[in-house]
């Protein structure tokens, strides 16, 4: 809340800062509702939730004119499944979720949800449907318990708590000296990496949208915490048109569709036995990951 209160040409500079980051989309648009750059269409309408469908119809993008990032991007996720999009880092994987955000807009091509070109519809709109878990979230000063409600302001105590139970941090919460009263964040209460990430799956869940994006933190969190999130998640994407963003391939083994990007193009698609079977980038990659996987466990063994 202290950034409201900031000289503007400083939160200025502040969105410039934080608006690559995935982790601070929602956040951001709370705070700097004015400093839009994206406008609603005078006509713009409500987008349509029901059972929603994402395609992405020959997108190309860049963040600058002279740098193209994405090139003739194409895909759909049908109502209700789970893509997965890996990839080296730096090959446009958290560019896709920006732009389904609206956090740009593409130079050619169009993103629809249920064929609703996502430029036609209220920004408000577009994303309320959307409940994001970030690499990272961006926990605001504020008790743990506004952290939590901040997914849908007026949800009940009740719902809040139970959130919470869902996203296996309320024994935690009730721990603390001043349970949900406990203030968090950068001058508050420290949390680890993964009650972070339980704070935005709760968050999500109060949220309850319809699309869900999962940013995938690129550190490992301890294989106890990584199990439980993981299976978290995949109780919250269920039902939900979902697109995540991996580093470890063994986390969206069962997605249904992957996507492996190289350079800003999607060079593999398929279900994972698929793309074993084919024998190429993403086999490849799976190959070492189970190395490095087999390698860890040897060196754990001999400490
Ligand atoms: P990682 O796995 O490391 O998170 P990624 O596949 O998600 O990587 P992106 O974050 O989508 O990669 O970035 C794709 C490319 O776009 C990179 O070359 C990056 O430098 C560039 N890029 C990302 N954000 C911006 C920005 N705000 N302005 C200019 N270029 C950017």
């Amino acid at each position: 809340l202290l950034q409201l209160y900031m000289p503007l040409h400083f939160l200025g500079f502040v969105y410039r800062e934080i608006k690559h980051s995935l982790a601070d989309m929602e956040r951001m648009f709370s705070l700097l509702d004015e400093n839009r750059e994206i406008k609603d269409k005078p006509e713009a309408g409500t987008l349509n939730t029901q059972k929603p469908t994402i395609r992405f119809d020959h997108v190309d993008f860049g963040y600058d004119t002279n740098r193209q990032i994405l090139f003739d991007i194409s895909f759909d996720i049908p109502a209700g499944h789970t893509i997965a999009v890996v990839g080296q880092s730096g090959s446009g994987k958290s560019t896709l979720a920006r732009l389904l955000f609206r956090f740009y807009d593409i130079q050619s091509g169009a993103i629809r949800i249920n064929n609703q070109d996502i430029r036609d519809v209220t920004q408000q709109s577009l994303r309320a449907s959307m409940g994001i878990v970030p690499q990272d979230t961006v926990l605001f000063n504020d008790s743990i318990y506004y952290n939590i409600a901040y997914g849908r302001p007026d949800a009940t105590h009740e719902e809040v708590y139970a959130a919470a139970r869902s996203a296996q941090i309320h024994d935690f919460i009730e721990s603390l000296p001043n349970k949900y009263e406990t203030i968090v964040g950068e001058r508050g209460l420290k949390l680890s990496g993964g009650e972070k990430q339980r704070v935005a799956i709760a968050r999500s869940i109060l949220k309850n949208p319809a699309i869900l994006i999962f940013d995938e933190a690129t550190s490992a969190l301890d294989s106890n915490s990584e199990k439980q999130i993981q299976a978290e998640l995949k109780r919250i994407a269920q039902n939900r048109t979902t697109l995540t963003i991996a580093h470890r391939l063994s986390t969206i083994a069962d997605a249904d569709q992957i996507l492996v990007m190289k350079n800003g193009r999607i060079i593999e698609q398929g279900k994972h036995t698929e793309l074993l079977a084919a024998n190429k980038t993403y086999a490849r990659m799976w190959a070492l990951q189970q190395q490095a996987q087999k390698l860890q466990l040897i060196e754990k063994h001999n400490k």
